[in-house]
């Protein structure tokens, strides 16, 4: 039996990981479950799963849920704060982690389940693109086990040779293939998107997220996050990534090595079995996911990815390139330039802008420590929220 925390458990990579444990009774049981402030969603998680411990970081909604748990009869105990995120991922009784935070607030709880050394199931991209070789470096310090759930990263994982995804660089790999669908934007032009809305930012063609990784994805800024994200997990550099536009999102991503070979991962896109993948792991479990019919699907295609209509894919691979505190900068400004969009302050073709401008405002600088992530960020944020309210004023 292992005991699972899952943080963001109300999100939509924490509903989906809930889906596979409620399959799974006999092998796994719920440790805690953590959210940011819907206590309805999360008192009703709480029902279905019976965890020991639930987190909700506000304290307001956080006593809220303590009411409703105490009116039940379950005998849960409710915590808040940032602090009790990274006290319930370091229980004994907890063996895996599901990070699903959304953004640099998954962080800190992420790096506290590397640190307790903890199999930790990735999914929470920003904290590895942010930490970059530090974050690495204590997944080996820590012996924690790094399993990577964004479905790109999964599937080099599962395409590399044992051991490969936890910043360790496996013998003969060429280059990794990264997939991109394209977003719903996918072949528009620049000036097509300049009264593109959040509704349709957030329809994704094949998959259905959170607000943010939404909008990442239909600016491609994902990819980019995503390209940090590989470079960190398989030991390798920028120059050795290829992002491939393939808008079926079937091929999840492929692993080209020295021989020619080239091996892909394929399935349906459904978030699930990632997440199955990565709590059976080295065993396959039953992810509740519809077979793969290729039949029905009949075309795979494969597109090179537009650079001009996608601004942030290149910031992002600049970013990438340029490593030191130029990642952190980009998440930073991307996640207020989102949130703008999200709230209807700023437009679409803006985020690109924001982002720009950050990343030639703040100084760049050589990351040695956590502390200096955070002070980074911190810094990068008051750039972003200048630079937005000063582009919404331009569009005004
Ligand atoms: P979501 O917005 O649906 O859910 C986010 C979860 O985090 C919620 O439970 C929320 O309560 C919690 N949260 C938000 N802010 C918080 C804070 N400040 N402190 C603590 N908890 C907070 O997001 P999602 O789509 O599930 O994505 C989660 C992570 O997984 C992101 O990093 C995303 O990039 C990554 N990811 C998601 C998908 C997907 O299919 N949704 C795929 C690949 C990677
Ligand atoms: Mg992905």
């Amino acid at each position: 039996m292992k005991g699972v925390t899952v943080l963001g458990a109300t999100g939509s990579i924490g509903v989906s990981t809930l889906a596979v444990l409620g399959q799974h009774r006999d092998r796994f049981r719920v440790v805690a479950l953590t959210a940011r402030a819907d206590f309805d969603a999360l008192f009703r998680q709480c029902l279905e799963h019976r965890p020991h411990f639930a987190v909700l970081v506000e304290e307001a909604a956080a006593r809220r849920l303590a009411e409703l748990v105490h009116a039940s009869g379950l005998t849960i105990q409710v915590l808040s704060g940032r602090q009790a995120l990274e006290e319930v991922v370091r229980l004994p009784e907890c063996d895996y982690v599901m990070a699903a935070v959304v953004g640099a607030a998954g962080l800190l709880p992420t790096l506290a389940a590397v640190r307790a050394g903890k199999r930790v199931l990735l999914a929470n991209k920003e904290s590895l693109v942010m930490a970059g070789r530090l974050f690495i470096d204590e997944v080996r310090r820590y012996g924690a086990e790094l399993i990577p759930i964004d479905s790109e990263h999964n599937a080099v994982f599962q395409c590399m040779p044992a051991g490969g995804g936890s910043g360790n660089a496996p013998q003969g790999v060429r280059r990794i293939l990264l997939t991109a669908s394209g977003g719903p934007f996918r072949g528009w032009p620049q000036e097509k998107l300049r009264t593109v809305t959040p509704a349709q930012a957030c329809a994704h063609p094949n998959w259905i997220m959170g607000r943010k990784i939404s909008v990442d994805s239909a600016t491609m800024m994902n990819k980019g996050l995503e390209v940090i994200e590989a470079r960190w997990l398989f030991g390798t550099t920028p120059e050795r990534i290829q992002v491939v536009v393939h808008p079926q999102s079937i091929v999840h991503s492929l692993v080209e090595y020295a021989d020619g070979s080239v091996l892909a991962q394929l399935g349906n896109p459904d978030m699930r079995t990632p997440i199955a993948c990565g709590l059976g792991w080295p065993e396959r479990l039953d992810a509740g996911v519809e077979p793969l019919d290729l039949f029905s699907i009949g075309r795979l295609e494969f597109e090179v990815p537009d650079m001009q209509s996608f601004p942030c894919l290149s910031l992002a691979m600049a970013a990438a390139r340029a490593g030191g505190n130029a990642p952190i900068i980009l998440n930073a400004a991307n996640e207020v330039a989102v949130q703008a969009f999200l709230e209807e302050r700023l437009p679409f073709i803006a985020i690109a802008e924001v982002v720009d401008h950050v990343l030639q405002s703040v100084a760049s600088l050589e990351i040695d420590s956590i502390e200096a992530v955070l002070e980074c960020d911190r810094l990068a944020r008051m750039a972003a929220a200048q630079a937005t309210a000063a582009a919404a004023g331009r569009a005004a």
